[in-house]
C-alpha cells in the first residue's frame, strides 16, 4: 500500500501561537494556568498542556478570582472580558489575529449602519465569539441557506467563520447576493483552511480513501473530510491509529492522509506507522510562511 501525504497539513500559525501562549504562561508564571475553552480543538494538545499545569474550563465563572486565564484561539465575546474584569482575572487572549480581523470587520460594518450577517456553524466557539461583538444574524452553512426576511435593498455586510468549506460558503454567499444585490461580502475563510482544502482536493483524485487526522469538534478537520467525500472518495476523521477500522483498508492501494490546523504532526506519524505502507509520497502543495507574534504581555 502507498500513502499519499497531503501538504500543507497540520498546525497553522494561529494554533502555534495559541499553544505558545499557554506554554509561555506556564514557564513564566508557573501552574496553574486556566484556559477558557480548549486552547485549540485537539484533545492531544489539551491533555499535553494539562499535564504541565493548564486547567481547561468552559466558563469564566469557573476561574478562581484573581487568577491568570488564557482565552482560546477561537475568540471570545466581549461579555467574557467583562466577567473576567469583575473577577479580577488577568486575561491573556490567545485569539488568532485572523479571527480578530473578523471581529473588527463586524464592528466597522455595524458602525456604518449595515445589517451584519455571519455565515458559520451554530454553536461553534468562534461563532459565539464573533456573534457577541455586535448585533448580527447567523446563517448556518450546515443546513439549507435560510435568508433573513429583509428588503432587497437592505444594506447588508456578510462575514464568514474562518474554517468553513470554501465550496459550501461560495454557494451560501451567492444566495445572499442574489437576495441582497448590494451586500458587501467579506470572505474570511483563512489561508490555512483554504490551503488544506486545496491539498485534499489535489489528493482526492489519486487515492482510494482519505484519512483526516484530527478531533471531531474541529471545524476545519470536518470540512477536510467533507471535501474528500464531495469528490467521491470515502473519508474518515480519526484522532489517531487506535480509531482505524481495519475493514476500511481492505483492497485499498493508495491511502491519502492529511490533518487539520489543530492536529500535531506526531499523530499523523503514528497513523502512518500503524499502516506500515510500502511507500510514502508527499503531494506537493503551497508553502506557508505565515507567523504571528505573541500577545504583548508575553513578548
Ligand atoms: S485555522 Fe485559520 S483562523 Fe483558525 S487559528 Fe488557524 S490561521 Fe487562525
Amino acid at each position: 500500500m502507498e500513502v499519499l501525504l497531503g501538504s500543507p497539513r497540520g498546525f497553522c500559525a494561529g494554533v502555534v501561537r495559541a499553544i505558545d501562549v499557554v506554554d509561555s504562561c506556564l514557564r513564566r508564571y508557573g501552574p496553574p494556568v486556566y484556559v477558557k475553552h480548549q486552547i485549540v480543538h485537539n484533545p492531544h494538545v489539551v491533555k499535553d498542556l494539562e499535564r504541565r499545569g493548564a486547567i481547561t474550563v468552559e466558563m469564566v465563572e469557573e476561574v478562581p478570582e484573581g487568577s491568570l486565564v488564557v482565552f482560546s484561539a477561537h475568540g471570545s465575546p466581549p461579555d467574557d472580558f467583562v466577567k473576567a474584569k469583575a473577577r479580577n482575572l488577568q486575561v491573556i487572549d490567545a485569539v488568532c489575529p485572523l479571527v480578530t480581523r473578523v471581529h473588527n470587520e463586524a464592528k466597522k460594518y455595524h458602525r456604518e449602519g449595515r445589517k451584519v450577517v455571519l455565515v458559520g456553524h451554530k454553536g461553534h466557539q468562534e461563532v459565539r465569539g464573533t456573534m457577541g461583538q455586535v448585533e448580527m444574524t447567523l446563517i448556518d452553512d450546515g443546513s439549507e441557506t435560510v435568508l433573513p426576511d429583509w428588503n432587497a435593498d437592505e444594506k447588508v455586510a456578510v462575514l464568514t467563520q474562518t474554517t468553513l468549506s470554501v465550496g459550501d460558503t461560495a454557494n451560501a454567499i451567492q444566495s445572499i447576493k442574489d437576495k441582497f444585490p448590494g451586500a458587501v461580502v467579506r470572505n474570511d475563510i483563512c489561508y490555512a483552511t483554504t490551503n488544506r482544502q486545496d491539498a485534499v482536493t489535489q489528493m482526492a483524485g489519486k487515492v482510494d480513501l482519505v484519512l483526516v487526522i484530527g478531533a471531531d469538534n474541529s471545524s476545519n478537520c470536518n470540512r477536510l473530510r467533507e471535501v474528500a467525500e464531495s469528490l467521491g472518495v470515502p473519508a474518515y476523521l480519526i484522532n489517531g491509529p487506535e480509531e482505524i477500522d481495519r475493514s476500511w483498508m481492505v483492497g485499498m492501494e493508495r491511502v491519502g492522509i492529511t490533518s487539520g490546523a489543530s492536529t500535531p504532526e506526531v499523530l499523523v506519524e503514528s497513523v502512518i506507522q500503524s499502516l506500515k505502507p510500502d511507500k510514502v509520497t508527499m503531494v506537493a502543495g503551497v508553502e506557508e510562511d505565515v507567523t504571528f507574534s505573541l500577545p504583548k504581555e508575553l513578548r
